[in-house]
């Protein structure tokens, strides 16, 4: 019987029934019981007998061992403080030529000054994707001064220049696209190939690179290519790139990360330094988080390309936006890296003093006038004994191995920034040419 309410509902509370079990079934089930338990310990003494693939899905100690084998085993060391000719690396003091901050921007007052207030402003984080509310006027006045910085009619902004490498080059090519890439370019720009399906032909050289014109499928096509080559420091030919571009009618695709506030006249990079200018058939990327000394990196070209980026491209339309507060801050870096060419007359000659100091010992630096100043030492052993030696002289300089560079060419990348004095250089010669002429 329920309880009637006030509204008409009546509550029923239902008795749990009683349960009848014969004893016969209890024995049964109890046999049971004990049946199953001796098979799942049997289950899983035989599983740990055998390997299977279900035991270990991703499989990771192999590849792990394997680059053990090969001597590649890469280390993460806690940096404490900012950045400068001085770093502090799990607890010793040493001179770095490692960080890409090639005008001693990360960290300058008036771009620190410049994050706070813009943190003030806005927040810390944009807390939204550009098409969803992230978008702010810190973010269009960034975007109207790099535009303007590099001769571009429009940039637009990305989070890292590993996105804004997928981006450009996913949205403008296609499965029935070719695209020719120098064999040195950065990954985020393979990557981009690879992700944007189309056919892949790979160049070491201009003259390699007019010899497989002709491997271009029907249809549209691009060259890309870094600005200047991470891991060797050299230019690339932009020029001649973009007059064989215009000739064939393919696009051309600059990646400035290591040539933005270093190359080219006020720093505009490549590109300036050529005599060209974004737009057109040419997109340029830029970063800003090497000489700019922050994050986050740029597309320059026609407002066309930007418009399509802002309309198609994945990694601009699915992803958070940059911090407004840090476009304030690269905003300031981009002002001081324009404006203080001071900053470039003194990495030029930080670069000539290392350069010369290497030659006079006949230490073979690769032919490079920019601040990346690789020693290409071999063997990966030979190149990690090098970084090591320089270590126990108190002096930091990264070991770069395979994959990043080529079987055969382990090297160290040397970066120079105008932060160094030259004593510092010195000091690297001094403790690099005995060890090099030894090893040699
Ligand atoms: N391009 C080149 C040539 C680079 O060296 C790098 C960074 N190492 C990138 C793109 C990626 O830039 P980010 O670090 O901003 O993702």
């Amino acid at each position: 019987m329920g309880k009637r309410l006030k509204s008409g509902w009546t509550i029923t509370r239902s008795k749990p029934p009683k349960c009848a079990v014969h004893p016969p079934v209890m024995v049964l089930g109890l046999l049971l019981r004990v049946a199953c338990a001796q098979a799942d310990r049997y289950a899983g003494r035989k599983a740990a007998m055998t390997h299977s693939p279900y035991d270990d899905p991703f499989d990771l100690q192999p590849r792990l061992a394997e680059v053990r084998r090969r001597d590649a085993w890469r280390r993460r060391e806690r940096r404490y403080g900012p950045v400068g000719p001085y770093a502090e690396v799990d607890g010793e003091r040493l001179l770095s030529f490692v960080s890409n901050d090639y005008l001693g921007l990360a960290g300058d007052a008036r771009v620190r000054e410049a994050w706070v207030r813009g943190a003030g402003a806005y927040g810390v984080g944009a807390a939204a994707s550009h098409l969803l509310g992230g978008h702010t006027p810190a973010h269009d006045a960034l975007e109207r001064v790099l535009a303007e910085w590099v001769g571009a009619e429009r940039a637009l902004l990305f989070s890292t220049g590993y996105m804004a490498n997928l981006a450009v080059v996913t949205a403008l090519a296609g499965r029935d696209w070719t695209i020719f890439e120098n064999r040195r370019n950065h990954a985020s720009l393979v990557d981009a190939v690879t992700l944007s399906r189309a056919r892949r032909v790979r160049y070491r050289d201009l003259a390699a690179l007019r010899a497989c014109l002709p491997e271009r499928r029907p249809g549209r096509g691009l060259i890309v290519t870094d600005g200047v080559f991470s891991m060797d420091g050299d230019v690339a030919p932009v020029a001649e790139l973009a007059a064989i571009a215009k000739a064939e009618g393919l696009g051309l695709v600059v990646d400035d990360a290591h040539a933005l506030g270093v190359v080219g006249g006020g720093g505009a990079g490549t590109l300036a330094a050529a005599g060209l200018v974004p737009g057109g058939g040419i997109a340029l990327v830029g970063t800003l988080g090497k000489a700019l000394g922050v994050l986050g990196a740029f597309v320059a070209g026609s407002a066309d390309l930007i418009e399509t980026l802002i309309q198609t491209a994945r990694p601009y339309v699915y992803t958070t936006a940059l911090p407004p507060a840090l476009a304030l801050a690269i905003e300031a870096a981009v002002d001081i890296a324009r404006s203080e060419e001071f900053r470039r007359t003194r990495l030029a000659r930080n670069i000539q003093i290392l350069r010369a100091g290497a030659a006079r010992s006949g230490l073979r630096l690769t032919a490079s006038e920019t601040a990346i100043q690789p020693l290409i030492l071999g063997s990966n052993e030979a190149a990690v004994e090098a970084a090591r030696h320089l270590r126990r002289a108190g002096i930091l300089v990264g070991a770069v191995r395979p994959p990043t560079v080529p079987a055969g060419q382990a090297r160290l990348r040397i970066t120079l920034s105008s932060a160094h004095e030259e004593d510092h250089i010195r000091r690297l010669l001094d403790a690099l040419i005995p060890f090099a002429q030894k090893v040699s």
